[in-house]
């Protein structure tokens, strides 16, 4: 299978992580995200050691909490050691909510309010990631008001195109995220330093999602080096902390290639010391800010199939499902690639060329095209693959679809981490 946390058990069911998927759905229904504990722990352990082992001293992994927001992932994130990164109020209140230490969150977005700057700076969260002036000018005023020095990283695009999606390509010049570190970069450091307020550690990038191999984080973080170098040179700036951002890709279906990230790490870091060393650069603390390659492949959705429509030769065949687009908008956002499979018959041939639309009122509303599974009939199973990332956190109530539940599977059996909404959750905030 796709992944080794998936499996065919002798009733013909699809397992993930052990668990026959058609029992849990008759157990908790459908939709049902399911997430695998040990892999979701495994993947932050790859990162937590690989940045310890190839880095050193502070490097660390911060868990890009975007991909999936809810408290039970910030708990295991901070016992695997991991930092966090937040992008909205919400998703801090919710690391809060968690326990999660405030020193190691990390916030970002290119639009920060003067109350999400507030919240953060008054809950003492480790460092902003200051993506421009008004914001540095923002923070600083805020900070000194409430008597404090905020540690702040400047976001810069280096201007690198990872060969990756263009809809997730965030480090090219042109975009709506951080500073061009050409031409404007190095004033926008001078600006900072001379910002009552805050504390400049360093600098961020983040070139992209997707990405398969190390060679574009050796290029950005070459960028990012000889800009250090600049500032030193120019500022008297010595750079305390290097943030090489997010993007590691994962599998989501066999034309993926299997990527071994702790062994791209150590790559990147090889390079990166040896670059500090030729350019007389103490060596940084490195960051990373993984968030798919955390979440992707411990996750999987579970629907029931409803109707089927074949409409005559020639012609695309149907299979709806009780979810879609509300629950995972990304092949309507940007024909995101999933594996599906048909879990109540995972041995059967797939000889049913189809495609699989979800139950929400748009005509590209679908979960993917051009599949093929054994030929479903209403009420059975319907699994797709490596929905952890991005699935929940962009989930929506669109047609009034209560959002399903996380159930996750852990080593005591199934446990509901964030439970399905009701029907009175969905009408909560209307007067
Ligand atoms: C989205 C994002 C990430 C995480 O990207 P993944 O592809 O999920 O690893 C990390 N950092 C920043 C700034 C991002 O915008």
């Amino acid at each position: 299978m796709l992944h080794s946390n998936i499996s065919v058990n002798a009733a013909g069911h699809l397992t993930f992580a052990g668990f026959d998927t058609v029992a849990l759905a008759e157990e908790f229904g459908t939709p049902l995200y399911l997430l695998d504990e040990n892999r979701l722990r495994e993947n932050c352990r790859t990162y937590a050691s690989s940045m310890r082992e190839y880095y050193g001293g502070c490097s660390m992994a911060l868990f890009a909490s975007k991909a999936l927001s809810f408290k039970g992932i910030y708990r295991i994130a901070a016992e695997e050691g991991l930092g966090a990164d937040v992008v909205s109020s919400g998703e801090l209140y919710t690391a809060l909510k968690a326990g999660f230490p405030a020193e190691r969150i990390y916030f970002h977005g290119n639009n920060k309010t003067d109350e999400d700057i507030r919240y953060g700076v008054e809950s003492g969260i480790g460092c902003f990631i200051v993506d421009g002036y008004e914001e540095l000018e923002a923070l600083g005023r805020i900070a000194s008001g409430l008597g404090k020095t905020q540690d702040i990283l400047l976001r810069l695009t280096p201007g690198i195109d990872p060969h990756t999606f263009e809809a997730v390509n965030t480090g090219r010049l042109d975009c709506q995220f951080g500073v061009p570190l050409v031409g404007q970069g190095m004033n926008f450091v001078k600006t900072a330093l001379s910002t009552p307020g805050v504390r400049l550690r360093g600098f961020h990038c983040h070139i992209g999602s997707q990405i398969f191999d190390w060679i574009p984080f050796r290029d950005a973080s070459d960028i990012m080096l000889d800009f250090m170098a600049e500032a030193k040179k120019t500022l008297g700036f010595e750079t305390e902390v290097l943030n090489l951002g997010g993007g590691f890709g994962i599998r989501y279906t066999e034309a993926d290639p299997v990527i071994d990230i702790g062994a791209q790490i150590a790559k990147t870091a090889e390079h990166v010391k040896a670059r500090c060393a030729e350019l007389g650069l103490a060596l940084p603390a490195v960051l990373m800010e993984p968030g798919r390659s955390i979440v992707a492949d411990a996750g999987m959705t579970i629907y029931t199939v409803g109707s089927i429509k074949t409409i005559g030769e020639g012609y695309t065949n149907f299979v709806s499902v009780d979810g879609g687009m509300s629950d995972n908008p990304r092949y309507a956002l940007y024909q995101a690639p999933y594996t599906v499979a048909l879990a109540s018959r995972a041995n059967d041939p797939a000889d049913f060329p189809c495609t699989v639309a979800g139950r929400c009122c748009e005509s590209g509303a679908l979960i993917q095209e051009n599949v093929c599974l054994p030929r479903p009939v209403r009420g059975e199973k319907l699994a797709v693959f490596c929905t952890g990332a991005y699935n929940y956190s962009m989930a929506s109530n669109y047609n009034r679809l209560p959002r399903p539940p996380i159930v996750m599977l852990t080593a005591d059996g199934p446990k509901v981490a964030v439970r399905r909404e009701t029907f009175e959750d969905l009408t909560a905030c209307d007067i």
